[in-house]
């Protein structure tokens, strides 16, 4: 998941940023809302974090202007001003949701997961992702077969498979992979998305990710035996 961290409070930033990584997010930076308006221009972003309190161009501005434009990716709104007409206003103007600083990370994560979810056409705001026998648990990053024991995966490896699940049964390319699951300061190249799909065969089973030649990758549950 590529998340857009639309914020110019460096400590908060500094403060979330590991903790949205080590829950599997890419998390590119914004730090005013022209740089925001441009970082999502150019990136399909599974969600995007928005503060109202930006420089340069305030939240609501940005969020009318991409809902204008007719985006539609998830936006969850941080506000400082815990008052019901503001939260009427950014419901108003688009968000999918809205957490009021200060806050705590693990109602934010939560609050991203669901968005995500509502905005993949699964609204089971809670419990693991399940595709067939297999399902997907967000919080440990650890996959279970036919109900079996646990096994965990790296880093990479989960945030693909999200990827996958969340888009079951549609052509991901390679790009698109890297997008979603690298932010914009990492290295990469497309043989390393390769190298991780690879892996994840080998975890859950190489009849779950088909490759289409020239297209990318396919997953979805084998067909019962
Ligand atoms: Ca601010």
């Amino acid at each position: 998941m590529r998340v857009l961290l639309a914020e110019d409070d460096e400590a908060l930033v500094a403060g979330l940023r590991p903790a949205l990584e080590r829950a599997g997010y890419a998390v590119d930076v914004a730090g005013d809302g022209v740089t925001a308006l441009l970082a999502a221009a150019s990136t399909d972003y599974d969600v995007i974090i928005l503060d109202l309190g930006l420089p340069r161009k305030s939240g609501v501005d940005v969020l009318r202007e991409w809902r204008a434009a007719q985006r539609t990716m998830p936006v969850v709104v941080l506000t400082a001003r815990d008052t019901w007409q503001e939260k009427v206003t950014v419901l108003n103007s688009g968000a999918d949701d809205y957490v009021c600083k200060p806050f705590h990370t693990e109602e934010l994560l939560a609050r991203l997961a669901a968005v995500i979810k509502r905005s993949a056409g699964k609204a089971r705001p809670t419990g693991p992702l399940t595709r067939g026998n297999l399902s997907l648990d967000e919080t440990t990053q650890s996959i279970r077969l036919d109900g079996g024991d646990p096994l965990a995966l790296s880093s990479i490896e989960f945030r693909l498979l999200r990827c996958f699940m969340l888009h079951a049964g549609q052509i991901l390319s390679q790009q698109r992979l890297i997008d979603h699951v690298y932010d914009n300061s990492t290295e990469h190249d497309s043989n390393v998305i390769e190298a991780h799909v690879t892996r994840l065969r080998r975890k859950i089973g190489r009849e779950w990710i088909q490759t289409r030649r020239g297209q990318g990758y396919v997953f979805d549950a084998p067909p019962a035996p």
